[in-house]
């Protein structure tokens, strides 16, 4: 008898992850929102009977991608201030127009316009850090997105917080509020190092280490930053942070453009997580992290698009290439990041930084059933030796034909479930009105 389930999505090729390499002609398997089998169809179709069967015949279909940092709702500044460096553009672009513009309202409409974009590019999951945690969450529970919400602090005061027991008690409210949503997962997200003092770290360490939540912090993402903390406490940035006990498997590290060797061993020795956004690093100058060299000592690396007023988009497919591309200019080395590599730093090498591998980031059985399907029919793709290179290479997020997101299909022939692309338009447009 075959077992009664949910959902089959035949698809020409699967590329699971784990194992590594593509499945020709195998189909998903997927109950009560999470993977029950990969298998080749022929035999899923004698052994499953399907609620709902998927036909793709022309597709490779993969697991979710995980953006592993981002700053959702910055998409209403998307394109407001090109070609300055990173101090210029936070001092004279950013942070004057978050002081006058962010609210919650801002937040929520931000978000939802970054979900809609994230979404349809195929990115399942994120890593989010910004202002009114509790108006992203209202946002992502709305588009039906998986993300990670890190909870801002600053030493600094803005229109959300005024000083770092204000962040951390306006944040940690917001986590009580939202924690038991399955989709949403929270972390303590202080700026960075230089915008956080040794008192406030500390603290944030405390609440990390007593509510088993992650720390994500943008680590050593201009020469300068690296430079001014040798020059005032003879140690890096990441140095201090592993003094104040901030290091380890749940720290996440965003940029890591410029490290000393003896960084390098910080975050081999404590298991430490990076996340790599090539084009946010590229964009504003700041340099090309060595993911060849941290990947070689064992470190896992995540991909990150960073908000999209330093990127500016959301896509994790130009990040896929861009890692790869600049990872063999910097080793050298054209062998450096191949396709397979890549695709799995987008993927589980995400879900991993965020500490959600058991959950998402490879299609396998008990795993939550995130995935997307990448339409590689039309000629501008063929012919197709290999769908990984394919994917890497050759394929961009409108290539993203289908998204299921824990078994429920929000994207489907390019079209969402969940939100209103003419609605998310309007509100880009509205807020552009009152930013300009
Ligand atoms: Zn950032």
């Amino acid at each position: 008898m075959p077992v009664p389930v949910d959902l089959c999505i035949d698809a020409r090729w699967i590329v699971p992850i784990e194992p590594e390499g593509a499945l020709e002609h195998h189909s998903l398997v997927v109950d009560r929102a999470r993977i029950v089998a990969v298998v080749p169809t022929a035999s899923g179709d004698r052994d499953f009977s399907a609620r709902k069967r998927v036909a793709l015949p022309a597709h490779v279909l993969l697991p979710g991608l995980v953006n592993a940092h981002t700053h959702a709702a910055m998409s209403l500044m998307r394109g407001i201030a090109d070609d300055v460096a990173l101090k210029p553009w936070l001092e004279k672009h950013i942070w004057p127009r978050e002081g006058r513009f962010v609210s919650p309202e801002f937040v929520h409409d931000g978000t939802l316009l970054a979900a809609g974009e994230m979404l349809r590019g195929g990115i399942t999951c994120c890593a989010d850090q910004y202002f009114f945690p509790d108006a992203a969450a209202r946002a992502y529970r709305r588009s039906g997105m998986r993300a990670m919400i890190g909870l801002p602090v600053l030493d600094f005061p803005t229109a959300y917080a005024s000083d770092c027991d204000g962040y951390l008690q306006a944040g940690l409210a917001a986590r009580d509020a939202w924690k038991h949503e399955p989709k949403l997962a929270f972390a303590l997200a202080p700026h960075a190092p230089y915008t956080v003092g040794d008192a406030s770290w500390e603290k944030i360490v405390v609440y990390a280490r007593q509510l088993d939540l992650p720390i994500q912090t943008h680590l050593q993402e201009t020469r300068e930053e690296l430079e001014q903390s040798l020059a005032s406490i003879a140690m890096s940035p990441l140095a201090r942070l592993d003094r104040l006990g901030a290091t380890g498997p749940a720290f996440i590290a965003v940029h890591c453009v410029h490290l000393a060797e003896s960084d390098i061993e910080v975050l081999a020795a404590q298991s430490c997580q990076v996340v790599h956004c090539p084009t946010s690093n590229l964009k504003l100058a700041s340099g090309i992290a060595p993911i060849a060299r941290l990947k070689a000592r064992g470190v896992n690396v995540a991909l990150g698009s960073d908000g999209a007023a330093s990127n500016n988009r959301m896509d994790l497919f130009s990040e896929a290439r861009l890692a790869s591309l600049v990872a063999k200019v910097m080793a050298g080395d054209a062998s450096a990041l191949p396709a397979a590599t890549v695709v799995r730093m987008a993927t589980l090498g995400g879900a991993t930084a965020l500490g959600l591998d058991a959950e998402i980031g490879s299609l396998v059985p008990g795993k939550q059933a995130d995935a997307i399907a990448v339409d590689l029919g039309s000629f501008e793709h063929l012919p197709c030796y290999d769908p990984i290179s394919q994917l890497l290479h050759v394929a961009g997020r409108d290539q993203v034909s289908d998204v299921w997101i824990a078994g429920e299909q929000l994207v489907a022939a390019r079209s969402f479930s969940s939100l209103d692309s003419t609605e998310l338009a309007a509100l880009a447009r509205l807020w552009q009105d009152r930013l300009q």
